[in-house]
């Protein structure tokens, strides 16, 4: 039987968007923070996106060394697809 690498039950990418940061946080409930803990296991493009924010938030916490160009770059590369449509 094949399963969909794919499933997507609950929130979509632009939903976990949203609230990444505020997860990140732990300022989420906790039913929306299954569901982005859900969602991460599953895709890989959110769970990415999300390694990025807490390095950002080491890097802001560590003294404020200044952002990665590379990280900034990622992040506005990875808005762009959402943006566009690329990513549901
Ligand atoms: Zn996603």
């Amino acid at each position: 039987m094949i399963r969909s690498i794919f499933k997507r039950k609950g929130l979509s990418c632009d939903d976990v968007m949203e609230v990444l940061q505020s997860y990140l946080d732990g300022e989420t409930d906790a039913a929306t923070a299954r569901g982005v803990a859900a969602h991460l296991d599953d895709c890989v493009d959110c769970d990415r996106e999300s390694t990025v924010f807490k390095n950002i938030k080491v890097s802001l916490a560590s003294n404020a060394a200044p952002v990665d160009p590379d990280i900034m770059a990622s992040i506005r590369a990875f808005s762009d697809r959402i943006t566009s449509g690329e990513i549901e």
